[in-house]
């Protein structure tokens, strides 16, 4: 099952990016091999969801004959039921009517809105400020870290079709970013109990490193002494590993990484790994070791997605595979309430029993990681197990962040509920009305 990891590292040639967009379903090669209807049902999905493909990730990621069932084909490509029967139905009749672009715009733009596009308070809460103006692309939620949104890293290379960044990727009113070097050097100079700042997107190594160099070296300054920890959140190593290969200005890239390890800096790459298929690649391979080879450490975290990686043997195989690579397995996520969620979506304790079973398969080094885990508007929330307490089956839960710090390691319990798929389903154990953050959390929320 398991190929060997060459000691020469091979040569590669260097490969144009060629990307396929939702109204160029049909220019793709690799299609011409499912039903028509089949992809009909995806360019109706592909108006809706963002869709957004490049010929590695066709070419080279997916095994054609397993298709529809290929793990990196459901995560790339859209499928009918990842939108409600109703909002296909009316998108489906829209586009057999002959409806013009403009008509499949504003229907698009209805249906995305009942879908939840903003899980979490995401634009309303932890939007910090520097001078009494609002940072559109920062984040800052848990005291220790800081999230940045560059606004020229609100892409990626391909688009996942679970993402709960989507509604980012699809008309401009949904979008929250920031060009600005400016403020967010600013900012981070202003907050000393900044350790953490996690560079995200849409996919910040979609940027030019010309651009990266511009929000990072700053920070090697003795003010940004405090920012210990520079995370970098990205899918590259699944969509485009030529990034740190063959790019034009990959060489420079890797020289960047390696000085902001030399100036003392921590830099974490968060790789994006759903499935073990992604990481078997040779070019995926030599990617990671250039990364690694700069000092920076590759930690791995993914949602748990039924029709993709729900198997308890693939995600043992991921972790392993990862520790093996060098990367530690960081995260197990639960699928988020937004999106194709309705697709996606693993009850939780079924999550658990997955998370569970492949965390005995594998030895202490790969247990480093953490799950499954909620990222829900009180903070991350930790299913730890599933019990009986006097009789009543409970799940018991930690905060593994909180919007409090003094909601973290805290244990409480709910009652066990199978259908529950996320932290709003679950109701107090015990005959308890109220969690014990409730209370401080609906004040948060009101102060906004
Ligand atoms: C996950 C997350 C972080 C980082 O949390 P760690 O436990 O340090 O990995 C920071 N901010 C937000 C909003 C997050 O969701
Ligand atoms: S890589 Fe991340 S941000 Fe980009 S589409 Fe996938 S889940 Fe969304």
């Amino acid at each position: 099952m398991q190929q060997v990891v060459t000691i020469q590292p091979p040569e590669f040639l260097p490969r144009k990016f060629k990307v396929y967009q939702h109204r160029q379903l049909d220019k793709i090669e690799a299609l011409k091999r499912v039903p028509e209807e089949m992809l009909f049902e995806m360019k109706v999905v592909a108006n809706v969801l963002p869709f957004r493909v490049n010929e590695y990730v066709f070419n080279e990621l997916i095994d054609w004959e397993k298709v529809p069932n290929d793990p990196i084909f459901q995560l790339v490509f859209p499928q009918r039921e990842m939108i409600e029967p109703s909002a296909y139905d009316r998108m489906a009749t829209l586009m057999k009517n002959g409806g013009t672009t403009n008509e499949i715009f504003n229907l698009a733009e209805q249906l995305r809105e009942e879908m939840n596009p903003h899980p979490a308070g995401q634009v309303e809460m932890n939007v910090p400020t520097v001078d009494g103006e609002p940072l559109r692309g920062m984040q800052h939620k848990y005291r220790e870290t800081v999230l940045f949104f560059p606004s020229q890293g609100q892409y990626c290379h391909s688009y996942c079709t679970f993402c709960f960044r989507w509604a980012q990727f699809v008309g401009k009113s949904l979008r929250m970013n920031s060009n600005d070097a400016d403020s967010l050097h600013r900012y981070l100079e202003q907050h000393k109990e900044v350790t953490d700042l996690l560079v995200t997107g849409g996919d910040p190594m979609v940027m030019r490193t010309k651009k990266l160099r511009e929000y990072l070296l700053p920070l090697t300054d003795a003010k940004y002494d405090h920012v210990q920890t520079i995370r970098i959140g990205s899918k590259s190593l699944t969509f485009w590993p030529y990034r740190y290969i063959t790019d034009p200005d990959s060489e420079e890239l890797l020289e960047l990484l390696e000085t902001l390890v030399k100036a003392g800096k921590h830099v974490s790459f968060m790789a994006h790994f759903n499935h073990p298929q992604e990481m078997r690649t040779e070019v995926c391979r030599e990617a990671i070791r250039r990364i690694r080879a700069t000092g920076v450490q590759i930690r791995c975290q993914a949602p748990l997605l039924r029709n993709l990686n729900d198997d308890a043997d693939a995600w043992a195989e991921m972790w392993q595979e990862q520790v093996r690579l060098g990367m530690v397995p960081y995260y197990m996520f639960v699928e988020r309430d937004t999106g194709a969620k309705r697709y996606f979506e693993v009850p939780l304790y079924r999550t658990w029993e997955i998370f569970r079973d492949a965390y005995q398969q594998v030895s202490g080094l790969a247990r480093t990681v953490r799950g499954p885990s909620m990222s829900a508007g009180p903070g991350k929330v930790e299913i730890q197990g599933v019990t009986e307490i006097h009789g009543e089956k409970v799940f018991v839960l930690r905060f593994i962040q909180g919007r409090n710090p003094a909601w973290v390691q805290h244990p409480f319990f709910a009652q066990y509920d199978e259908k529950a798929t996320w932290l709003h389903d679950l109701k107090p154990a015990f005959g308890e009305e109220k969690f014990f953050w409730e209370d401080e959390y609906a004040q948060m929320s009101s102060m906004g």
